[in-house]
């Protein structure tokens, strides 16, 4: 059947890879989106085996999955910040990323009302405007003494926006402008990189990084390639003979002007992969190139085996849709898209087999 592997080792050495680009900072996982598809839980586990401590998610909903894999000592932060309940988000144990004056209303609101302080990221918006603080809601706040009381102040963090392209000059400015308003909270640790402003230099990095993508094989940047994690492969269900002038798939497109030989595959649209690859993209049969052609189906796809000898595409034969020959940031740009969404979009038909620690992850308990 269709089949994901992802390898967990691969996983632990980007993340190495770039905790040593900053070695006095920490390094932090970003696991949002159930690891950017790849499996929270097996990520998480992986990762905290190699002595991260330090976990983001985006909802609260995500926590539970990271929070039952990782040791006591770890920390999670959520991303999109609090909840309408932020005493249920106390509950979780996990740490808000406070984005908006409402969010450290409600923080401090709790903590009075608990009577002890709460800890807390504080996001600043430096020119994104996405999430965090405006420049101006961030200085009527501090101005006021009382503004931040009942909350222990974890760190102040950022975002670029332009992280995957090094020369854009607004990685300087936002980084510039982000130094400038944390120097308002003198001893608060800072946190601005992502994987892209990891490669962006020292400068960049300040106290914790929160990669994501790069962890999971996918590009920071056009310029740097991390270590391949994920491989998707399918078997041939069937192969048959269409003659010349014939249309194949929904819609009868894609007739050619010889004989073609076309294998099917179970991997289709429901599967994350995408639709617009029909005509597009490519799949490789023992490193030959295979192109897709007709539509993408909700649950299979055709290839055009024409060129290949018969024996190469019987039933059963292993296609890779993702592995040595394409890397996801290949699919991506086939598709228009990047390599975030193809890894997020992986469907929940595949068989997972993750590979790479000692001992083998059973999928049936990973997820
Ligand atoms: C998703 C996210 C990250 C991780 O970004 P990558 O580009 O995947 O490394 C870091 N910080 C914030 C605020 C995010 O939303």
């Amino acid at each position: 059947m269709p089949t994901l592997r992802i390898d967990l080792a691969a996983i632990v050495r980007n993340h190495r890879r770039i905790a040593a680009l900053a070695p006095s900072s920490v390094t932090a996982a970003v696991v949002k989106a159930d690891a950017y598809g790849l499996g929270a839980g097996p990520v998480s586990t992986a990762l905290a085996a190699a002595g991260c401590r330090d976990f983001f998610v985006a909802h609260w909903g995500e926590v539970a999955a990271v929070r039952e894999r990782v040791p006591h000592d770890a920390t999670i932060y959520v991303l999109n910040g609090l909840g309408a309940d932020p005493a249920a988000c106390l509950a979780t144990g996990a740490i808000p990323v406070l984005n908006a004056p409402h969010h450290i209303a409600a923080w401090r609101a709790l903590a009075a009302k608990i009577g002890r302080e709460l800890p807390a990221i504080l996001q600043l918006d430096t020119g994104m405007a996405r999430l965090g603080l405006a420049p101006a809601d961030f200085v009527d706040l501090i101005e006021r003494p009382e503004a931040l009381d009942g909350i222990a102040l974890r760190y102040v963090m950022s975002h670029l926006a332009c992280a995957d392209e090094p020369d854009a000059p607004a990685n300087r400015e936002q980084r510039d402008r982000f130094v400038a308003l944390a120097a308002r909270l003198p001893g608060t640790p800072r946190s601005f990189a992502n994987s892209g402003a990891a490669f962006l230099g020292p400068d960049f990095h300040f106290d914790l990084l929160r990669p994501g993508i790069a962890l999971y094989g996918g590009a920071p940047r056009p310029d740097v390639a991390m270590e391949p994690v994920v491989t998707l492969t399918a078997p041939i269900i069937q192969s048959r003979r269409v003659a010349a002038g014939r249309g194949i798939g929904y819609g009868l497109t894609a007739s050619a002007p010889h004989d073609r030989i076309i294998a099917t595959i179970g991997v289709g649209y429901a599967d994350g992969w995408p639709r617009r690859l029909g005509g597009h993209g490519a799949a490789f049969i023992a490193g030959e190139r295979v192109p897709i052609v007709g539509r993408v189906s909700m649950d299979s796809m055709l290839l055009d085996v024409t060129d290949l000898p018969e024996e190469a595409c019987a039933p059963g034969t292993a296609v890779e849709l993702i592995g040595p020959h394409q890397s996801v940031d290949e699919v991506a740009a086939a598709a228009q898209t990047i390599s975030y969404e193809i890894l997020t979009q992986l469907g929940a038909r595949y068989a997972r087999h993750y590979i790479g620690l000692d001992a083998p992850v059973d999928p049936e308990t990973a997820t």
